[in-house]
């Protein structure tokens, strides 16, 4: 058992911040929410963990992430640059997961943004693979990276077409063998943290045949999708040339929607593909950095809200922080609709609510808030107050106060992967030190394609 007591408790649940409190944790879950004295009287033998007053919070979430991005950090590009999101697919995204062909290069790759999420408070993610080097087993090695660093995630495999019938039918097998794994719940590693979805590319590199496949796998199992959706104009042109109706709808017409079923980004979508969306209770993601970073566009997130759409929040693999993408989340809609007024109550919900919602899909017991019964994926902040703080304004003390480099104390499913700045599981030096030499290879081995 372990107590975190002398804290400021923002719990984003029901007892909404404590400003001076505990919380005992037992095993992988949060067992009681109290003041320190009683806590440490009831519990003498628990080890004590003195927050010092600082705030704690529950993790973040990420509710998509491409761990396997990494080795494009810094990498140069031969040629012109891509002028359109369809060109940068093809001459980054697409040359970088065929490259991906080893062990090696997927573990680290995965390793790095796991550990630099610890360090800015993300306790869990769901990740959206692609290595079409190595299909089979790769989100084994993905899994590993997980536990090595004690994150949570939900696994899948990126189903295209774009390599061709054999690694279509690998990329399907992939999903397959992983959710059985899953399911079967035959791993000798914590059960809890790592759980499994469909994963799809998106409408443009689908093929009908490819859609009934893995709708039938899907529903055979019991599962959604993790899916891309309209992120750029290709995906509509490709549908309508396709099938003559847009993404949305494709997806819709092949039941690819529905509660468990990820859309990710959602920008190209007209009204009727938003009522769509709401009707199936399909899940949508928004990711402000890579949707700007990508030229593509912007989500039209207020209309989301409106509807009553699930929204979240994640990264798209722009950054491992959640810091950065919450805040752009909350500045970008004003920019947008020239209204200084609107994005702040949706990014907010985004973050603080609806991931934990979204989460709740793939995981047994809650994360993403401080309650009795929730799984213990708790962050400690250096941070203290200048101004008056409470449930209700935390969120503007996170947007305008709140850095990365606050985060001091990181704890998951009940373990302190990372204390006082540093990570307790692993040697963060040896592991940068191999990625670098690791990705430099990777870098040759492109070059030379
Ligand atoms: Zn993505």
């Amino acid at each position: 058992m372990k107590i975190i007591g002398n804290a400021s408790i923002l719990t984003l649940g029901k007892k909404g911040f404590i400003s001076d409190g505990a919380i005992l944790i037992d095993g992988e879950v949060i067992k009681q929410i109290g003041t320190t004295e009683d806590l440490k009287n009831k519990f003498p033998d628990a080890e004590f963990i003195d927050a010092q007053h600082r705030l704690v919070m529950p993790g973040f979430l990420n509710a998509h992430m491409h761990l396997y991005s990494t080795f494009a950090r810094g990498m140069a590009l031969k040629g012109e640059p891509p002028k359109t999101f369809g060109e940068i697919l093809k001459k980054l995204w697409w040359k970088l997961d065929k490259n991906l062909t080893t062990k090696e290069e997927i573990y680290y790759s995965a390793v790095v943004p796991l550990i630099e999420g610890i360090k800015t408070g993300t306790t869990a993610i769901l990740d959206h693979h692609a290595s079409f080097g190595l299909i089979d087993g790769s989100l084994d090695i993905i899994e590993k990276a997980v536990l090595d660093t004690g994150v949570r995630a939900a696994l899948c495999y990126e189903t295209s077409d774009r390599w061709g019938k054999e690694a279509r039918d690998a990329s399907i097998r992939e999903n397959v063998r992983f959710i059985r794994k899953k399911q079967a719940n035959t791993g000798a590693e914590p059960e809890t943290l790592t759980a499994a979805t469909f994963g799809m590319h998106a409408s443009l590199t689908l093929s009908d045949e490819t859609l009934e496949i893995a709708k039938g796998e899907a529903d055979s199992l019991g599962v959604g999708f993790h899916i891309h959706v309209a992120e750029g104009e290709e995906d509509v042109e490709d549908s309508l040339k396709k099938s003559g109706v847009r993404v949305v709808e494709r997806l819709q017409k092949f039941g690819i929607l529905g509660d468990k079923t990820l859309a990710i980004h959602c920008i190209h979508i007209n009204e009727k593909e938003i009522d769509i969306l709401k009707e199936t209770n399909t899940m949508v993601v928004h990711n402000p950095e890579s949707n700007m970073n990508n030229a593509v566009g912007v989500a039209p997130i207020l209309e989301f809200f409106k509807k009553g759409i699930l929204t979240g929040i994640g990264t798209d693999g722009y950054t491992p922080s959640m810091f950065e993408s919450v805040k752009v989340a909350y500045v970008l809609p004003k920019l947008h609709y020239g209204d200084p007024r609107v994005g702040g109550s949706e990014s907010q919900k985004m973050l603080f609510e609806n991931n934990r919602k979204i989460f709740a899909k793939f995981f047994n017991r809650p994360v993403g808030i401080i309650e009795e019964g929730a799984f213990a994926d708790i962050i400690i902040l250096d941070y203290f107050p200048p101004t008056p703080f409470n449930e209700n304004n935390a969120f503007y003390h996170l947007i305008f106060g709140m850095r990365d480099n606050m985060v001091n104390t990181t704890i998951i499913n009940g373990k302190v992967v990372m204390k006082d700045h540093k990570l307790t599981e692993i040697n963060e030096e040896e592991i940068m030190a191999k990625a670098r030499e690791v990705s430099k290879k990777f870098w040759e081995k492109m070059e030379n394609e």
